[in-house]
């Protein structure tokens, strides 16, 4: 099956659970092949995580279209993704919002998506290699927060990091299986949703789990 049909039959399988056709749209433009490595190319629109460099993956196709819609995006917002991995989250971001921060504490990694969302003439992206406090703090506070790795809890660093009315959408639970949370931070209290299982690889350091 050519990589174009196989476009075709993953978004007719995202219709049937993403329903912002927004989100939808730029799914079907974003060339998800060119942030898997080459011996994977073939498997870019398989609805399947695959692997990444240094033990990473970039996230099932469904889970980004889950994800994605949770985060409520207007294009004047300024967001934080937590794990830019492969960049590809980064990129369907980058649609979406008006400015988009990511972090990731893997150089090769940082290294590895700036060069494909420059590539590809993103302009309103900046990586950065992630310090010791969770998150970017420097550019607090963020309208909405998508973390791309599993927590043992909703981290209070990344609240602190939401404007009010902000969304946060993270897996939350154990390092092999998680639920998909979103909080929403209103004045004077936040509001959680659990959107189902999933399955990410773990959040390392401050909020997260023990470095390896
Ligand atoms: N959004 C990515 C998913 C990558 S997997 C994609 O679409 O490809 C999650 C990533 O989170 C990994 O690359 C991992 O290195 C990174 N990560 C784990 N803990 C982190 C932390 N505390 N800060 C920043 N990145 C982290």
């Amino acid at each position: 099956m050519s990589l174009e049909s196989a476009r075709a039959r993953l978004m007719r399988q995202l219709a049937h659970e993403v329903r912002d056709k927004k989100v939808l749209d730029v799914m079907g433009r974003v060339p998800r092949e060119l942030f898997v490595p080459a011996s994977s190319q073939h498997a870019a629109y398989e609805n399947v995580p695959l692997p990444i460099d240094m033990g990473q993956t970039i996230s099932q196709p469904l889970i980004v279209g889950v994800m994605t819609e949770a985060m409520d995006l207007r294009d004047n917002e300024k967001v934080l993704e937590i794990g830019a991995g492969s960049g590809y989250q980064t990129a369907i971001l980058a649609e979406l919002a008006r400015w988009v921060v990511s972090v990731e504490r893997h150089p090769k990694l940082v290294e590895g998506a700036r060069k494909i969302l420059s590539l590809l003439s993103y302009k309103n992206v900046e990586i950065h290699l992630a310090g010791e406090k969770l998150g970017w703090e420097q550019e607090a506070p963020y309208a909405a927060i998508m973390v791309t790795a599993g927590a043992p809890s909703v981290p209070q660093e990344l609240l602190e990091q939401l404007a009010v009315g902000g969304r946060l959408v993270i897996p939350v639970g154990t390092p092999f299986e998680q639920d998909l949370i979103k909080v929403v931070k209103h004045q004077e209290r936040t509001v959680s949703i659990n959107l189902g299982p999933c399955r990410f690889v773990p959040l390392i350091g401050e909020g997260g789990w023990q470095k390896e």
